[in-house]
């Protein structure tokens, strides 16, 4: 197993819930050297408008939602905050209304006590905040059924020899194994000779501010889509993202002021501090051909990924998908 993001630990828990099959398991990640998308994450779930019947992408989306749903319901799992969504355009209109047939025009949003500088047509959902270090250790957690290994690594090589999987690392440590697992976000594209798939990185950046109180509610608002979300367990305002093509870690500095400033100017009851006091976070994202994300098999071979904005949401869907691939003898 390669990678210790949503899509390996998703999978892990997946194993370790599996009623059939004992799977012991090594797992080789290095957050330093490729950072997981999963920690430099907004993190937030919504059904947003998302209905059956129109196409694949949103069938899969749909699915993700709902099994991510069932998740929380049943797992109760850490890390993971029932907040409100609200969305608001003010352009645009008809194709939001087509996606939101729930919707009002105007200029406020009493349950959050927020005031708005001009109407917007607004829809609000129920929706899910995550603080993604505590829920991928919550994640982590739930494996101890499970024999497992866990090595901080840079893999270097894997090559299949006599049946087995061998990968070599770059403490030139060698890992034999019958099965492969990879879960490599956006690095998935350096395994070309594995992963036929084509897929981009897209790496974003948000503004983080500590120490605001807003109140107990958590909430995510995209207006015009820029995103806020207010994290009220951990006091957090976090404002964004950008979304670029690249595969680097430099912030877009201009564009995050650009929304921060239209954020301030569209709320006019609320006030954070000012732009410099921010944490810029960056992550990468793998986007898919066409947005989707993919499950490739063979072999004894499994790779997940392009889960692009939705990783929270898609990964465990896939990762019981996954475990159905994997040979048990
Ligand atoms: C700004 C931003 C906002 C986002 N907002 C949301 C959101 O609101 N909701 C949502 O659902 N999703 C959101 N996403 C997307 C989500 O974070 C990703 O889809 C998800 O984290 C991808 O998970 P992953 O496991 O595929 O990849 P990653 O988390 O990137 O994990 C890859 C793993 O592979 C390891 N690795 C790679 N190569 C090697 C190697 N050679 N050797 C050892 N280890 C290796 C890395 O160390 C890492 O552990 C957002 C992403 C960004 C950037």
């Amino acid at each position: 197993m390669i990678g210790a993001g949503l899509a390996a630990e998703n999978f892990i828990f997946a194993l370790a819930g599996a009623k059939s099959g004992r799977h012991s398991v090594i797992q080789l990640a290095d957050d330093v050297f490729y950072p997981a998308c999963s920690l430099r994450s907004t993190a937030v779930v919504a059904a947003r408008g998302v209905s059956l019947g129109h196409s694949e992408l949103g069938d899969t989306l749909f699915q993700g939602y709902q099994r991510f749903q069932k998740h929380v319901l049943e797992d109760n799992p850490q890390g993971v905050f029932v907040g409100e969504q609200w969305s608001g355009v003010s352009r645009k209109i008809p194709e939001f209304k087509k996606r939101y047939p729930q919707n009002l025009t105007q200029n406020e949003i009493p349950s959050l006590g927020i005031e708005l500088a001009t109407e917007l047509c607004l829809s609000s959902e129920p929706c899910y905040i995550i603080d993604p270090a505590l829920y991928l250790g919550w994640l982590k957690d739930q494996s101890v059924s499970l024999p497992i290994e866990r090595y901080k690594d840079i893999v270097i090589n894997i090559q299949r020899e006599n049946e087995l999987w061998v990968a070599t690392s770059l403490s030139g440590k060698i890992f034999k194994a019958e099965n492969l697992f990879l879960g490599l976000g956006s690095y998935q594209r350096f395994w070309k000779e594995f992963l036929p798939v084509v897929s981009k990185p897209v790496h974003g950046s948000y503004l983080v501010y500590e120490n605001i109180s807003w109140g107990v509610k958590s909430f995510s608002l995209t207006l015009n889509g820029h995103n806020l979300i207010y994290r009220s367990y951990s006091n957090e305002l976090v404002i964004g993202s950008t979304s670029e093509e690249g595969g680097h870690f430099m912030a877009s500095e201009s564009e995050l002021r650009e929304i921060d400033q239209d954020l301030r100017t569209m709320l006019v009851n609320k006030s954070w501090p000012s732009f410099e006091k921010a944490k810029i976070l960056t992550g990468i994202r793998e986007k898919g051909k066409g947005r989707r994300p993919y499950l490739e098999s063979k072999d004894r071979f499994v790779a997940v990924g392009g889960l692009y904005k939705n990783g929270f949401s898609l990964a465990l869907y896939l990762a019981e998908i996954a475990r159905a691939h994997l040979k048990e003898d």
